[in-house]
């Protein structure tokens, strides 16, 4: 890609060059980790491969969405280039998302390439499930450790009705082919929302227990502008104590390297997780960053601050000690913790969960 490409516009203001100016000194870091100022090991990132998708999940998505022009967007060379340059700096865990990663023109060519990175350890991935059923073998053989699929009823019509175009049985099929390709502890995602889905929790910890499956219930976050959701949050609290008139849940140690805390069910390997951004702020642990489809990196997914790393791939192509140096640097920035209030009506963060990868 030529220069020419390049967008300075999308630089924004008040950033000497591609980043905010950081006195990488005051860093404590070893060479070859990535140490932030806060002494927080950074080992996990979540890559975005795309800003599209199959579905326009009503608390992800508006209705109408303007996605990025093709030329804005990482190419999955530069994706692979990124990713390389972090596993370099002791990143070991690396999960695909977007959007809809699936959805991305051959996401197989990246993914089978990140799974042969040596010291990538965990790769995983995050997905609606509704290409599932196709590339379930292929992500199996490509060295995927982990699935996550999100599904936040198991009634077709409210299925409907939250992902504004999904099809339930797609989906379900999709997560019987992850584990018919080989696929263990596969983790339905929900999004816990009163009077949409919170009649439900009891029907998916079930599905969950009788499928060997693992689930996480997710508070909803303030992302993107959409109005109502102070209407429809519910804390991971009062879902866990409605969860205990049915199930007797054992509060576990156990962590997937994520925000999740999890609880087990006697009788079980089934893990019961709560993410839970507004009731248990997770920040002091905080072991990652995102890179948004332009690639932006945002070190905190609820701060604004993103270091730009799309014009140094293009201006300095093959420059690894270029962006080696923007992605140490970013570490300056990384704030100590997101500030998602219970005001819920306002985004705190323009992004869509989409823009950054949930
Ligand atoms: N399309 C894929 C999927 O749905 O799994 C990957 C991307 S999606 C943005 C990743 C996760 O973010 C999903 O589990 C989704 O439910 C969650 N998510 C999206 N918007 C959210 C919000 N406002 N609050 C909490 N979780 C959200
Ligand atoms: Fe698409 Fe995932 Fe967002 Fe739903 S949550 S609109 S599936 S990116």
């Amino acid at each position: 890609m030529q220069n020419e490409s390049l967008n300075p516009e999308s630089t924004p203001a008040g950033l000497t060059g591609f980043a905010p100016h950081v006195d990488t000194a005051a860093l404590n870091h070893a060479p070859g980790t990535l140490v932030d100022k806060y002494g927080r090991h950074i080992n996990y990132v979540r890559l975005s491969i795309t800003d599209r998708c199959d579905f326009r999940c009503t608390y992800c998505m508006a209705e109408e969405m303007t996605f990025l022009p093709r030329h804005e967007v990482l190419s999955l060379e530069e994706c692979l280039t990124v990713a390389s340059t972090f596993v370099g700096l002791g990143v070991s865990k690396l999960r695909i998302t977007g959007g809809e990663p699936l959805v991305r023109k051959n996401a197989m060519w990246l993914i089978e390439r990140l799974g042969a990175l040596p010291g990538l350890d965990n790769l995983v991935l995050t997905t609606n499930g509704s290409q599932l059923e196709r590339y379930a073998g292929a992500l199996r053989a490509a060295g995927v450790r982990r699935l996550n699929v999100s599904l936040d009823t198991l009634r077709p019509d409210r299925f409907k009705a939250i992902t504004r175009i999904g099809e339930l049985d797609k989906v379900l099929h999709g997560v019987a082919a992850a584990q018919a390709a080989g696929f263990t502890r596969t983790k339905l995602n929900t999004v816990m929302m009163r009077g949409i889905n919170d009649d439900e929790f009891v029907d998916l910890v079930r599905y969950v227990l009788d499928h060997g499956l693992d689930l996480s219930f997710i508070e909803e976050m303030p992302l993107g502008e959409i109005h109502g959701r102070s209407n429809t949050y519910i804390s991971s609290e009062e879902v866990r104590e409605r969860l205990t008139e049915h199930f007797e849940l054992l509060p576990s140690t156990e962590n997937s390297g994520g925000p999740a805390r999890y609880w087990r069910i006697p009788g079980s390997e089934s893990r019961i997780g709560f993410i839970s951004p507004h009731s248990h702020n997770f920040c002091d642990s905080c072991n990652r960053v995102r890179i948004t489809a332009k690639g932006e990196l945002y070190p905190c997914l609820g701060q604004n601050d993103a270091m730009y790393l799309l014009p140094i791939l293009r201006q300095y192509p093959g420059d690894s000690d270029r962006l080696r140096q923007a992605i140490i640097d970013s570490m300056g920035i990384k704030p100590f913790g997101h500030d998602f209030t219970q005001q819920m009506d306002a985004p705190q963060v323009v992004r869509f969960m989409s823009m950054t990868g949930g």
